[in-house]
């Protein structure tokens, strides 16, 4: 069952919720200060890829306020990127 990519663009959490096998499946945000990847959670340590806490501070830095979105225009325009040879392909 893979619903979760099907249901948005943006690329998810792929960490597990702690207290259960349940795939995490939240929202990824970016840290501009360190470039950390993670999903944001209401309390701490609830994911095993949590990023974030609850008021968008890096749990990898510490920074606050560095917090953004990673939108699917981040990916398709990385990719592209990655692979320049496959925007050339008609
Ligand atoms: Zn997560
Ligand atoms: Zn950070």
């Amino acid at each position: 069952m893979r619903y979760e990519e099907l249901k948005t663009p943006l690329k998810l959490c792929t960490g597990t919720r702690k207290g259960g096998e349940q795939q995490c499946s939240g929202t990824l945000h970016k840290c501009k200060a360190c470039g950390h990847v993670g999903c944001r959670q209401s309390r701490p340590d609830l994911c095993s890829e949590q990023g974030f806490d609850v008021l968008g501070k890096c749990l990898k830095c510490g920074a606050a306020g560095q917090m953004e979105a990673l939108d699917a225009g981040d990916y398709s325009t990385q990719q592209a990127w990655l692979h320049p040879e496959s925007t050339t392909v008609n």
